[in-house]
């Protein structure tokens, strides 16, 4: 069975074909600057070189990018596969389900309605991620789409978590809350990290997505209770470009002290913000890390806000499950930077927790990283939100497929 996987960002596209008999990726590419100058696509086929394109004129939407991918996919030279006939079902990754969405699901008319009216909550993302669905439709008639939303792991918060203390007015008008993101990726390592523990009846486990974008969630008996962004991806960790939770007086008072519209600010806090905002010199750890060991001193102190955030909210989670049995590191820095795991780990002695210093030198694979004497377990997971996707869409294809014969079937009776 041949799967598709489309990640659409506001100017960008990520794919992933998958042959999920043998679990083998066929395909993966990128195509980044859609409407902007610059538009490229990079594809790589397994087995053959990497291959990249630049356009003279820049790619109009997410449509036009799509069909360039499809053209690559089915290409005798660089492509995979014959027919896009092959392909049996594309998931695609949605940012904002709203309330609406608790899991994945095939995309239907009414669907699209809804991911629709939750473009006002991932103004961004969610129309790109709609063009990418209405694209495959036109492209692949009859082959189903199936829609993996960012937020719908988050859904069974309770309502003490995702409450936002604002007139509850909001709340009932417009779904003014938190909701959550990363849901994919937190998925897929707390699931694995309950497996790596023995999958216990019970279990506390608290993730940490830390990449560009960062986000925690308290995960209890595998269902998600709490989370650090918000409404939308601005709330919660210092990330790369994101400020995180700051007091929204921030907003009013640099505003009025630079004579900069709302917007502005709100450019600032989501672009200019987090570790780049501190720091003066990148939102990339790896170049912080290089700074700050060249004795910048801002550097240093923007990886020190960074670990400082990580730990308040571990610590506040902690409290939220009353206990933690696996603290897990994911994404581009959770997987890679050891100096900031260690400074994190170092806060949580008093839970008789210890990295082990070679295991935690180790990059980009699984592994238990506290020492074998350690209360709670500290684990590297690297994050794989394609396969996730992609199993979610085998799943759902392969139950529409049974019912759709067992509909037939009766038809023909
Ligand atoms: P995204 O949110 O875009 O998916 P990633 O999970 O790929 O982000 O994380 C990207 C970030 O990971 C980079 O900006 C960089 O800060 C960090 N990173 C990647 N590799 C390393 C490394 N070896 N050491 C430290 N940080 C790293």
């Amino acid at each position: 069975m041949k799967i598709l996987v489309i990640n659409c960002g506001s100017s960008s596209l990520k794919y992933q074909l998958y042959n999920m008999d043998n679990n083998e990726v066929l395909a993966k590419g990128l195509v980044e600057r859609i409407g902007i100058d610059g538009s490229n696509l990079q594809h790589k086929p397994a087995g053959k070189a990497k291959d990249k394109y630049v356009f003279e004129q820049p790619l109009k939407n997410h449509s036009e990018a799509i069909k360039l991918v499809m053209d690559k996919l089915v290409d005798p030279e660089c492509g995979v596969i014959a027919d896009l006939s092959e392909i049996n079902g594309v998931g695609h990754r949605v940012l904002h389900g709203s309330k609406f969405f608790t899991e994945s699901c095939v995309v239907t008319e009414e669907v699209k309605k809804v991911v629709t009216e939750c473009a006002d909550l991932g103004p961004l993302h969610n129309p790109a991620n709609l063009m990418g669905i209405e694209a495959c439709e036109e492209l692949m008639p009859g082959v189903k789409n199936v829609a993996v939303f960012d937020t719908a792991f988050h859904q069974t918060m309770p309502p003490k978590a995702y409450m936002y203390p604002l007139p509850y007015e909001y709340y009932e008008k417009y779904n003014v809350r938190r909701y959550g993101f990363h849901g994919t990726s937190h998925r897929y390592v707390s699931k694995r990290a309950i497996e790596m523990l023995g999958n216990p009846e019970h279990s506390r486990v608290i993730t940490c997505h830390l990449g560009n974008g960062s986000s925690i969630a308290a995960v209890k008996d595998g269902k998600c209770i709490d989370t650090s962004m918000g409404l939308t991806p601005l709330e919660g960790l210092v990330m790369g470009t994101r400020s995180g939770d700051i007091d929204p007086t921030c907003i009013e008072f640099i505003a009025h002290k630079e004579n900069l519209s709302l917007e502005q600010v709100m450019d600032i806090i989501n672009k200019k913000s987090g570790v780049l905002g501190i720091s003066g010199v990148s939102s990339d750890f790896r170049d912080l890390d290089e700074a700050a060991k060249a004795g910048n001193k801002r550097a240093d102190l923007a990886l020190r806000v960074f670990s400082h955030s990580v730990v308040k909210y571990i610590g506040s989670f902690i409290a939220v499950m009353n206990g933690v049995d696996a603290i897990v590191f994911t994404a581009g820095i959770g997987e890679n930077d050891d100096i900031i795991r260690s400074r994190i780990i170092e806060h949580f002695d008093y839970l008789d927790t210890t990295l082990d210093q070679k295991a935690n030198k180790m990059h980009g694979e699984e592994r238990i990283i506290s020492t074998p004497e350690s209360k709670v377990k500290v684990i590297c997971i690297p994050t794989n939100e394609e396969l996730a996707i992609c199993r979610d869409t085998v799943e759902i294809v392969t139950k529409k497929m049974v019912e759709d014969t067992v509909k037939d079937v009766l038809n023909n009776n």
